[in-house]
């Protein structure tokens, strides 16, 4: 029997823990997002994390520009970096191609960085000190415990190498004692590495990529990938009715890793607001 790893659930019950644990704290943690542009994927993406944040007690104020200046944006990030009503503050990817987003990221807090892409905060990371962890891969593991909670000895195969996705699952794995490969565009042989992944996650961004024949029989698949089919549907980068008798455990998309992501920010803002303020609920 394989099993469905129901993000959309596994997020909830996280957003009802936080509200619980956020009631007992004396303030609302604060969450502040900068919105630059107008792509509309990310407005919807700021709309839902704005949403969630107020359902658990999180305040969340969100600056919208069209257009920012590199030196306004800069300015803007050391103001919320000094304001002490703020706890977390999240710079909406992608930014426009006119501003350096690196040296955004680098700019902000690194206690503040929920999103965990300060380059301090991924070193943390890498050499396994706490820090805020980017929240995708935070909640790739948290459903990936939902299949099996040691991972000792596993193998497990990571597509795509992005700084943000690919790369912390990696280290996150390696963490749990997992034996990692890093496959990306340019992998010799990838479905052969893929038969011999315990877990495979795929971040890869491109439709149906993983089928069947490539999944080793009671593998755990982790589905990153967001795509549009031709005609307008969500699918990820797993040909998820193909594979999933072959899985023992699947991710869906949608209602899979891409709830988990939001859940994850609303933690990693409450963590900071109790590592700040020192207190323990
Ligand atoms: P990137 O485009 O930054 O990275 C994609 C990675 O996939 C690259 O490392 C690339 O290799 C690799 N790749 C591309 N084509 C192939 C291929 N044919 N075979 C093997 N590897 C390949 O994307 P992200 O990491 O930012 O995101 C990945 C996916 O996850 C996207 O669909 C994105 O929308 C989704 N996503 C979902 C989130 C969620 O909350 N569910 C959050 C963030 C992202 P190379 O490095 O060589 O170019």
């Amino acid at each position: 029997m394989t099993l469905l790893l129901n993000g959309f659930e596994l997020a909830k019950q996280c957003r009802e823990q936080l509200a619980e644990k956020i009631k007992t704290l004396p303030r609302a943690p604060k969450l502040a997002v900068v919105l630059v542009g107008n792509d509309p994927a990310s407005a919807v993406y700021v709309k839902n994390k704005e949403k969630a944040a107020a359902e658990v007690g999180i305040q969340s104020v969100v600056y919208r520009f069209d257009t920012i200046s590199q030196k306004e944006l800069l300015s803007l990030i050391s103001d919320l970096n000094n304001d002490t009503e703020v706890d977390g503050i999240l710079v909406q990817l992608p930014l426009p191609d006119d501003l350096n987003e690196k040296e955004i990221l680098q700019a902000i807090d690194p206690a503040k960085d929920v999103d965990g892409f300060h380059p301090l905060n991924l070193g943390k990371l890498m050499i396994g000190e706490p820090a805020p962890v980017a929240c995708t891969p935070k909640g790739c593991l948290k459903l990936i415990r939902l299949a099996k909670q040691n991972l000792t000895g596993l193998n497990a195969l990571v597509i795509g190498r992005s700084v943000i996705v690919g790369k912390p699952i990696a280290q996150l794995l390696l963490k749990e004692n997992c034996t990692v490969t890093i496959a990306h565009s340019k992998t010799e042989n990838l479905p052969e590495l893929c038969r011999h992944a315990d877990i495979l996650v795929a971040a890869i961004g491109k439709p149906k990529t993983v089928n069947a024949d490539w999944i080793k029989k009671g593998a755990i698949v982790i589905d990153v990938g967001i795509n549009r089919t031709e005609d307008g549907k969500l699918c990820g980068d797993v040909d998820f009715e193909n594979c999933f008798d072959q899985c023992s455990a699947i991710t869906p998309v949608p209602k899979g890793v891409g709830p988990m992501t939001i859940a994850m920010l609303l933690e990693n803002t409450v963590e900071a607001f109790l590592k700040k303020t020192n207190i323990r609920p």
